[in-house]
């Protein structure tokens, strides 16, 4: 309320001119002559200005005033300003009076007529002084925002300082509580009430209470109340602040206590000796022990390993204070150890040397990353496999063939019956071998995902037939009955890939023949189900042979994998199923098989077909319609001198007016080009210095229309040529795999001799 620009100011309250007067004059007279007087009549008046301006050091209050007169003008002062400090003027006459008000809350009296200057401005300083203090106090009050207050039921007293009601939110209602009004719950400072009953009870209370201010927010208070003499004295302080803060903190504890005890990683906190102080679940997980076993481990450290490494960390972190993703492996109780990367930080703590630690179990990401780079290293192998496959498949193939030719040229001249047996065993040996061979080309290409399967038309019943008069030779060798039942609904013309489904049937028609000694091989082919467009197909391979035992059913696709028995020599690679049950699943069908060890063998697949709509076979079966007399030119390709023989002998016992011209590289083929006309070429794919890749090119864009467009068919070991359409992306018309079968290489040329006589 002091101010030190301005003068001090003091209220005279005073009827009597003269008593106000003399007061004028004493106050110039004294030490403090700069105090401002205002002088007013009566208590109305007085009020007036204080609700102006409360800004006085001190109010000098005449008793006996016009409207009010005696102790009540004291009492009805106080009552509306209670923190002004009043000095009571009394008359000698009632003199008493002025320590009645001192009583009462005045902070002096001056006896009129009695005063000099001097207790004018003594009673003055004490004032200013009374005003620094409670100025002080109210500050420190608002600073610590600690509020006090009195409450006298007996004299209806309430007193409270300004922070009171500032917590409170009341500050309208400073000076203006009674204690009954504290009663009504609705009054802001109800709380009060409550706690004074308690301290009626209990003498002295200390709580924290929570508030519901008007505008519904909450303010923590701690509030402390005695009771002395009937006395309330309490002090009340705003702790929302302090609360607030704690609730962050018990939450953020709360969250960190979660991440924490959730992490999947090991979190702990340990001494730099190794003793646990604190860990969480996963910790208990990765070590595989709990809690308390590992705080009353000496050392937790010796489960880390090796000892080197454990080392090497503990002088890290000593030395840097901080590791991250430190490799090491911890080692467990139970198991095996564990990979794992750790992160630990030292701890800044007088009284405790220690650190803290996360660590990460890596162990399946590192067998992943094991398995990945296996993966990649077998798929590198795989391709190594393939071309050395490739690569060995025409060094193998190419004698074989001249092995395999020969003996069938050889079996047709005069020999005696001892000749015909060796030269039969000649070519039953070399057909397994290269039955062999061809299996291994094929399984190679199969795993490697390279299959493509044809979508062309093809007729189902010739394809039957096909295979059984190939089969039919070898059953009736054992004297076997073979049949095909094909229920009356099978469609004849469906859509798929002839040759894959042809060698499924191979396969399975071939194992029954030479797993049985007697009884028959049955195929049957049945309708399972309908639909617009298509049929969904069952093929059953039945046999009464030797049969397979229970505990080999399940691995009997897998590669490689033969049911052992001595009395066979030629029992294959143990391939054939294998590429059966590939082909089958690529083409979208299943294969399975029952048996019964001893009595016979069932297997059966199943496949969808898209009908066809052409009702004929679009390649016709050309094969019945080879003329044997038919005459035409044929340029063979080929560097190798026993295939050479070998197709030159082929074709002319079949075809008596053949021409066949040899060339030995593609050189000497595009020579005999420029000088010759041909109806048909035959051509080797690999070759010294111009091979047929190179040489086709060379015919079909470099030369004159009319040799350009000349049938060429290409002759390999290369299984894969045949796939994919690839001889068509070569530039040929067609291919016959060597070592050719005779038949498929007379069907060929036939076919495509056809075509080109027609088109010409
Ligand atoms: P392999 O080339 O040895 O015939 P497969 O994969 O075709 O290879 O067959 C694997 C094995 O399954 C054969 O070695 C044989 O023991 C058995 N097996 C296959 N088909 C039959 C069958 N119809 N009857 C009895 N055993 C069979």
């Amino acid at each position: 309320m002091s101010n030190n620009h301005q003068k001090n100011k003091v209220l005279l309250i005073e009827d009597n001119p003269g008593d106000a007067r003399l007061i004028e004059i004493l106050l110039k007279e004294s030490d403090l002559s700069d105090f401002d007087i205002v002088k007013k009549e009566s208590l109305k008046e007085g009020f007036e200005v204080l609700d102006e301006d409360s800004n006085f050091e001190a109010v000098l209050l005449d008793l006996s005033l016009p409207d009010s007169s005696g102790f009540t003008t004291l009492e009805k002062f106080l009552a509306k300003h209670p923190n002004h400090n009043i000095i009571v003027l009394t008359g000698f006459s009632d003199k008493s009076m002025g320590v009645k008000a001192v009583k009462a809350g005045a902070q002096d009296f001056l006896v009129k007529g009695m005063f000099d200057a001097e207790e004018l401005s003594k009673s003055l300083r004490f004032s200013m002084q009374r005003s620094g203090i409670l100025n002080r106090l109210e500050e420190t009050q608002r600073v610590a925002r600690i509020g006090n207050w009195e409450c006298n039921k007996e004299i209806s007293k309430f007193e409270a300082s300004k922070e009171v009601f500032r917590i409170f939110e009341a500050e309208e209602l400073l000076g203006k509580v009674k204690p009954d009004d504290l009663i009504d719950s609705k009054h802001p400072l109800h709380a009060l009430e409550g706690i004074q009953q308690q301290t009626s009870i209990l003498q002295s209370v200390r709580k924290d209470l929570q508030l519901t201010l008007k505008d519904g927010s909450i303010r923590y208070a701690f509030v402390q109340c005695e009771v002395v003499d009937g006395i309330f004295y309490g002090i009340i302080q705003d702790i929302t602040d302090r609360k607030r803060t704690e609730k962050e903190m018990m939450e953020s504890r709360e969250r960190y206590q979660e991440i924490f005890s959730q992490s999947k990683d090991a979190i702990f906190i340990a001494s730099l000796d190794g003793k646990l102080t604190d860990c969480n679940i996963a910790t208990e997980k990765l070590f595989s022990v709990s809690k308390d076993a590992l705080k009353s481990l000496e050392d937790i450290h010796i489960h880390f390993s090796p000892p080197e490494k454990r080392n090497e960390f503990l002088l890290k972190l000593k030395t840097l204070k901080s590791v991250t993703d430190f490799e090491i492996e911890i080692a467990r109780s139970e198991g095996e150890p564990r990979h794992c990367l750790i992160s630990a930080n030292l701890l800044h703590d007088r009284d405790f040397q220690g650190y803290n630690a996360i660590i990460r179990d890596i162990t399946e990401q590192k067998r992943t990353e094991e398995l990945v780079k296996a993966r990649d290293l077998a798929e590198e192998s795989a391709k190594l496999k393939e071309s050395f496959m490739a690569s060995i498949s025409h060094e193998m193939l190419t004698p074989m063939n001249a092995i395999f030719g020969m003996s069938n040229l050889l079996d047709q001249t005069n020999l005696d019956a001892e000749q015909k047996g060796f030269v039969k065993s000649i070519n039953q040996s070399s057909e397994i071998l290269l039955g062999i061979i061809n299996d291994i080309l094929e399984i190679s290409t199969i795993q490697n995902g390279k299959m493509v399967f044809e979508h062309t038309s093809f007729n189902l019943h010739d394809l039957l037939f096909n295979v059984v008069n190939v089969m039919q030779y070898k059953a009736k060798e054992k004297d076997l009955f073979l049949a095909l039942e094909i229920a009356e609904d099978i469609p004849k013309m469906l859509m798929g890939d002839k040759l894959r489904i042809n060698q499924i049937f191979f396969n399975l028609v071939g194992n029954a023949v030479k797993f049985t000694d007697e009884g028959y091989v049955k195929i049957i082919v049945e309708k399972i189900s309908a639909f617009e467009g298509g049929v969904h197909l069952k093929f059953v391979v039945e046999d009464t042979g030797i049969g397979i035992p229970k505990e080999k059913l399940e691995t009997i696709f897998e590669s490689f994998s033969r049911v052992r028995s001595k009395e066979r020599i030629f029992e294959g690679t143990g391939l054939g199923l294998s590429i059966a049950k590939s082909l089958v699943e690529q083409q979208g069908g299943k294969i399975g098989v029952d048996s019964k060890f001893g009595e016979g063998s069932k297997f059966f697949f199943d496949m969808i077909f898209e009908v066809s709509e052409s009702q004929e076979d679009l390649v016709p079966d050309a094969a019945k319609k080879i003329c044997p007399d038919m005459a035409f030119d044929l340029l063979l390709v080929e560097d190798h001198k026993m295939n050479q023989l070998v197709a030159r002998k082929t074709l002319q016992k079949k075809w008596q007016n053949i021409n066949i011209t040899i060339a030995e590289n593609g050189n000497e083929a595009i020579e005999w080009l420029n000088k010759k006309t041909f109806d048909i070429i035959l051509m080797d794919m690999q070759m010294p210095i111009m091979d047929g890749m190179e040489t086709t090119k060379y015919i079909r864009t470099e030369m004159p229309p009319q040799i350009a467009q000349m049938p060429i068919l290409a002759m390999t070991a290369h299984a894969h040529i045949s796939q994919d359409g690839k001889y068509k992306e070569l530039g040929m018309d067609d291919f016959v795999l060597k070592p050719f079968e005779p038949e498929q290489l007379f069907q060929k040329i036939a076919t495509h001799l056809k075509k080109e006589k027609t088109v010409n």
